[in-house]
Order: structure tokens, then C-alpha cells, then sequence
């Protein structure tokens, strides 16, 4: 059995733990390897190198930290397919969605390669007669990322090239239900120049996570994963004074206008509900079907949900994979169960799907629910699978006001050809991520990625510019090189003259 361990100071580690969680390979359901969970002692020893790591890079002139990302991102196109491949095995996804989402994870390591730049401050002459003051922004310390299965290189990425090219050391916590690609990512980074104990992967569960929240050498917490979890996470950072930004689950609605590109809206709707098996934050779970174009809808969705092409993440003509886990593929089916038990009408049924020679895979085919209402619990919580509700209403101001009363806020779309209809949603709707005719709108690393209300907690978003301030503090400085120092002590409130 292939046994995953954690990396630490540059090498692989297998730290004091013996407690293990098993990996398997969700096409096939079975089990390829297991990861060692660390424990309190194993998490803290890491942070004690990544401590000492911190002292000569956080000095590095960030050009020299630029030239490293420089070479890792080489280096990730270089073995783009090894790594992909390494996503697919353990998470399930298609290949070229895996592959997707390792070239949004490289565009993170693109932004970080201007650091120079993003690092610069502001500098005014002459605040006072003689008075200069400038800004400058330092890292933090050793700042940690715990991250979903979801998308194991993608979310890591967005958080720990710009963490370390501020001048920070990192401890990466994984899902442990697909951490072999961080791993890949770790080595790479270390054959990119990047000095022993600047990037560290500890693998682990609750023990290792609560472990992060209490180190008091841990400045900073970068978390995305489930609602519950995030809240915990951001309640226990801040009472534990660090800082933290904590990404949730969300429930996603993509808005169907009657005057809208109707091909565009199902195709966009397709990609968006069943990519990945729906496991994305950003899956478009709810379509809310505006006016009379709900039967319409349905009709062409249910012909696209039906010939939805299941399989192995590495057949080419599959379009969709399985889901992680046995438990979740049961979970997500208990919910079509609910869903059904609720009253909504079961359009497309994927429950019962068996591919021939993948009868142990955790593989679910595309569902498709009409007429669900917002008291139903399929609606209202997070499915994190394949499965789309079609929920009508009569206007636009009925659809904003649904989407604004949900607890989630983290995605949503419109399909229009009206732009009033366009630009209106944009400023009134609650939620953070807004696609007008884009199912997916996933902002690029130099802009930042993060929901509203339940689905995030802390203030600042992922990578752009909001990821630079998050791993760096400001520190202003006011100074002035008079000829001669003044001889007397100035005791009222300076003012600057
Ligand atoms: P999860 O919350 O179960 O796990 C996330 C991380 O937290 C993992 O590293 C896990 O080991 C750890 N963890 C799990 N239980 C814990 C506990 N009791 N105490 C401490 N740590 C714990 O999430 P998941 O199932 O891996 O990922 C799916 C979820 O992530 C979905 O809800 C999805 O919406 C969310 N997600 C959100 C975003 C976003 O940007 N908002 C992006 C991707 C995924």
C-alpha cells in the first residue's frame, strides 16, 4: 500500500502518528493508498522549521522570491499531465477539468511572479515642511492553508504563491482524501529553489487542524471548505488573535431570463450543475426559470441531463466523473431521495447508473428536479453533487429577492439579452461571485475570489489584491532629516506644520 507522508523542511517526514485514512480511486472504488494523519506534535515540530525558514526568506529581496515562481510555474506546465493525472486518481474529475482547474491554480503562480511590484508602497513628500511618510508591507510569519478534496491543487494555489512570495512560510493542511498532487507541488517547489522549510504539507484531520488554530507561531489562517467548518475555523483563529479569511459552502442560482439566449443558459446551466459532479463551490445547483420559459427549460435540459456522458475521469468522451467517496455518493443520493419524499418532480433520475466495468466506482448520473420550492431542504442546503433544481417564478424582483434571502451568497448568474435587466442585478444582488451571461464566474487571480454571507467569514477575499494585504501587514513611516535635531520636547497632539 502506497503510504503518503508529509513534507517538512524540504523532505518527507513521517512524524510521531501512526493513525492513517485510506485513499481510493473513485472510478474503480478502490482503496490506492493511505495518508498519515499527523498529530499536535507532528504540527507544531512543522511550524518550528517553517518558523526558522522565515527568518532568511522574509529578508530575500522579493525579485529573488519572484524568480522562484518564475521557475515553479515552468516547472508545473513541465508536468502538467503528472500532476493532472494525479487529481483525476484521487478526486474522480475528467481529465481535462482537472486539468482546468491546475492552469487556474498556475495563474495564481503568474500574479505571484510580479511581487516586486504588488509589494510596493505609497510614498508622500512633504506631509509636513520636511515631513516624509511612506508605506511599506511585510509578511507575516508562518501562516497555514487548510483546504477541501474539491479541487487539490487549485485552492492550495490560491493561497500559497502570493503567501510565500509576500515573504511568508506556509504550512499546507490538504484534504486528506486527495492530498498526493500538494505533495507533487511541494517537491516541485523545492526543485524551483525555494529553501528548505518555506513550504510545508502536513497531513492530518480535526487533530491537525485544531493543532494550526492553537499554535500561537501561526499568524495567519487561509481555510475553504464546508460552512460548519469555516465557521469554526474563523471563530477559533480570532480567538486565537490571528488573522483569517474562511471560504464556505454555497448554493448557487443561475437566473433564466425570458428574453435570454436560451442555448446559452442550458449549455452554461450543463457545465455548470454536472462539471465536476457539481463538487465546485461555484456549481450552479439551482436554476430559477423567470416568466413562462420554465417548461422550455426543463424540456432541453432534461434531453442534455439524460445523454450526459458518465465515466472514468481518464476516458477521454467522459463528461463526467465520479463522485469522492462511497459516503458521499451516498449522501447526495439520500438527497434525490429527500428531494422526491418533498414533492419536487424528479425529472432525470441518475440514482441507479451501473458502468460496466466500473460497477464499484462512485459514480452518480445527472439529476434534474422541477417545480422545488424555498422551503424544501434540497433547496436550501448545499448538495455538493450533480444534481439541478428548477425553481420558477413569475418575475425578476421574485428572482433577486429568493437569491437575497438564502443564506448562501457565494455565486450566481444571469442569463439576459436586456442589460437594465443585466447591470440591475449586478448592483442590487447579494452575493459576492456575478457571471451576466457567464455560467461560472470565477474571477481571475489578479482580481479575488469569495462569496458573501454564510459562504465566507473574515473580510478578505482570495488572491488579487486582497491576497496581497491578507499575507502582509502595513506599516507606515513618518520621518524627517532636519539639519540639526530640535532640542525641546513637544508635548501637544503633533500636527503636522
Ligand atoms: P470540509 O469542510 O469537510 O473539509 C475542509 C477541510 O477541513 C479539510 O482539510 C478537512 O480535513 C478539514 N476538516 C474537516 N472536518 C473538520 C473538523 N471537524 N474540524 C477541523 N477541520 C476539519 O470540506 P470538503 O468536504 O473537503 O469540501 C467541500 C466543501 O468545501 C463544500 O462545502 C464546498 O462548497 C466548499 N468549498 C468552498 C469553496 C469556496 O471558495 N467558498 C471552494 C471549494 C470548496
Amino acid at each position: 500500500m502506497n503510504l503518503l507522508e508529509h513534507f517538512v523542511g524540504g523532505k518527507l517526514i513521517s512524524g510521531s502518528s501512526d493513525r492513517k485514512s485510506k485513499i481510493f480511486n473513485p472510478a474503480t472504488g478502490e482503496q490506492e493508498s493511505e495518508v498519515r494523519l499527523a498529530s499536535k506534535a507532528d504540527l507544531d515540530q512543522a511550524v518550528e522549521v517553517a518558523q526558522k525558514a522565515f527568518e532568511t526568506w522574509s529578508l530575500k529581496p522579493a525579485l529573488q522570491r519572484a524568480r522562484v515562481m518564475f521557475k515553479f510555474k515552468e516547472l508545473i506546465e513541465k508536468n502538467a499531465d503528472e500532476l493532472t493525472k494525479l487529481i483525476v486518481s484521487e478526486h474522480g474529475k475528467v481529465y481535462e477539468d482537472a486539468k482546468g482547474s491546475l492552469t487556474r491554480g498556475l495563474e495564481v503562480v503568474e500574479f505571484a511572479c510580479g511581487i516586486p511590484n504588488l509589494l510596493k508602497g505609497e510614498f508622500s513628500e512633504n506631509v509636513g515642511t520636511n515631513v516624509d511618510s511612506w508605506s511599506m508591507r511585510q509578511p507575516l510569519g508562518v501562516v497555514a492553508g487548510i483546504t477541501p478534496f474539491n479541487f487539490p491543487a487549485m485552492v492550495p494555489m490560491w493561497m500559497f504563491p502570493l503567501a510565500i512570495a509576500c515573504g511568508n512560510t506556509f504550512i499546507l493542511k490538504p484534504s486528506e482524501k486527495d492530498p498526493s498532487c500538494p505533495l507533487r507541488l511541494a517537491e516541485l517547489l523545492t526543485e524551483a529553489g525555494l529553501p528548505d522549510g518555506v513550504f510545508n504539507v502536513v497531513n492530518g484531520d480535526k487533530e491537525s487542524v485544531d493543532a494550526i488554530l492553537t499554535n500561537k507561531d501561526i499568524k495567519a489562517v487561509s481555510f475553504v471548505g464546508s460552512t460548519p467548518i469555516a465557521k469554526y475555523i474563523y471563530e477559533n483563529s480570532a480567538k486565537n488573535e490571528k488573522r483569517v479569511q474562511a471560504l464556505g459552502g454555497a448554493k448557487n442560482h443561475l437566473v433564466v431570463m425570458p428574453d435570454c439566449d436560451l442555448d446559452g443558459a442550458v449549455n452554461g446551466l450543463m457545465g455548470a450543475a454536472y462539471g465536476s459532479a457539481g463538487e465546485r463551490c461555484m456549481a450552479q445547483s439551482v436554476a430559477v426559470a423567470v416568466g413562462d420559459i420554465g417548461d422550455e427549460l426543463v424540456a432541453r435540459l432534461s434531453k442534455k441531463a439524460e445523454a450526459l456522458k458518465v465515466g472514468p475521469g481518464m476516458d477521454k468522451t467522459s463528461e463526467m466523473g465520479p463522485l469522492v467517496t462511497k459516503e458521499h455518493l451516498e449522501k447526495v443520493k439520500s438527497y434525490v431521495d429527500l428531494g422526491v419524499e418533498e414533492g419536487a418532480k424528479l425529472i432525470v433520475d441518475g440514482r441507479n447508473i451501473k458502468l460496466q466495468g466500473y460497477e464499484n466506482g462512485f459514480f452518480i448520473g445527472g439529476c434534474l428536479f422541477d417545480h422545488v420550492n424555498k422551503d424544501m431542504r434540497i433547496y436550501k442546503e448545499e448538495i455538493f453533487g450533480p444534481v439541478l433544481s428548477v425553481i420558477r417564478v413569475k418575475t425578476f424582483e421574485e428572482a433577486t429577492k429568493l437569491i437575497n434571502d438564502h443564506e448562501y451568497g457565494n455565486g450566481v448568474s444571469i442569463y439576459t439579452r436586456d442589460g437594465d435587466a443585466g447591470r440591475t442585478f449586478a448592483s442590487k444582488i447579494q452575493v459576492g461571485m456575478v457571471g451576466i451571461n457567464v455560467p461560472i464566474p470565477v474571477p481571475m487571480a489578479f482580481h479575488s475570489f469569495g462569496g458573501w454571507k454564510r459562504s465566507l467569514f473574515g473580510d478578505s477575499a482570495m488572491h488579487g489584491a486582497e491576497g496581497i494585504k491578507f499575507y502582509t501587514k502595513l506599516k507606515t513611516v513618518t520621518s524627517r532629516w532636519p539639519s540639526g535635531i530640535r532640542s525641546n520636547a513637544e508635548f501637544v497632539m503633533p500636527t503636522m506644520k
